[in-house]
């Protein structure tokens, strides 16, 4: 997507551990321009799936589940990291690296909000090793849910989880895939 392209290129910003920083425009200060345009992208690349609801995990992704949701007319449903040790009987819950904070957490959803029946498209803000995404399956999995897809804003293509998630059949659609970044210089993979 070269409108998501462009502002990376222009306002991103790298730093050590391979974290690219897009706080300016998309995950602390948001242009709601680019969001708009962003949830308008996913729609499109989602809308023949019947998708029933849409599912992130807080906090970065929220916004930009709430743009395709928009366009694509479904509730979002956010895990939410669970600040408890115990986990209540009514939720489902699975534990995530995070790769920007190096800890562990287990993150839930209340079994109310996430059925059997629902199709189910995952949508966050970074790909880099799947960990966010493969905690979401599993929480599908355990509602007996199915996953439609993966719409992904920024995947880090130099890291592993695109790669090894496409390999096990699960569809990802990334807006950008960063092939490479260094302090002064990131370039893009081509897409067709
Ligand atoms: P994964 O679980 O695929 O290893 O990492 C994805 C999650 O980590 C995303 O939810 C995102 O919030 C965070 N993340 C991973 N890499 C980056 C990065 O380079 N920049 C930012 N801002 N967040 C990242």
């Amino acid at each position: 997507m070269q409108l998501l392209e462009e502002r990376i290129l222009r306002d991103g910003k790298v730093y050590p551990g391979n974290v690219l920083k897009v706080s300016g425009f998309l995950n602390h200060l948001i242009d709601e321009h680019l969001l708009d345009e962003i949830g308008k992208e996913i729609s499109a690349r989602f809308c023949e799936q019947n998708v029933t609801k849409i599912m992130t995990i807080e906090a970065s992704g929220i916004a930009i589940a709430c743009a395709a949701a928009h366009y694509m007319h479904t509730p979002v449903l956010f895990a939410k990291k669970s600040k408890t040790a115990n986990v209540s009987a009514d939720c489902y819950s699975a534990d995530v690296v995070s790769y920007t904070h190096n800890n562990t957490s287990t993150v839930i959803v209340d079994k109310e909000f996430l059925l059997p029946e629902d199709r189910v498209l995952i949508v966050d803000d970074f790909l880099a090793n799947g960990a966010a995404i493969r905690g979401l399956r599993s929480l599908i999995e355990q509602a007996g849910a199915t996953l439609v897809g993966c719409a992904i804003a920024i995947e880090k293509g130099f890291q592993k989880g695109g790669e090894e998630l496409r390999a096990e059949g699960v569809r990802i659609e990334s807006l950008a895939i960063v092939e490479s970044m260094t302090d002064d210089s990131l370039t893009f993979r081509h897409q067709n």
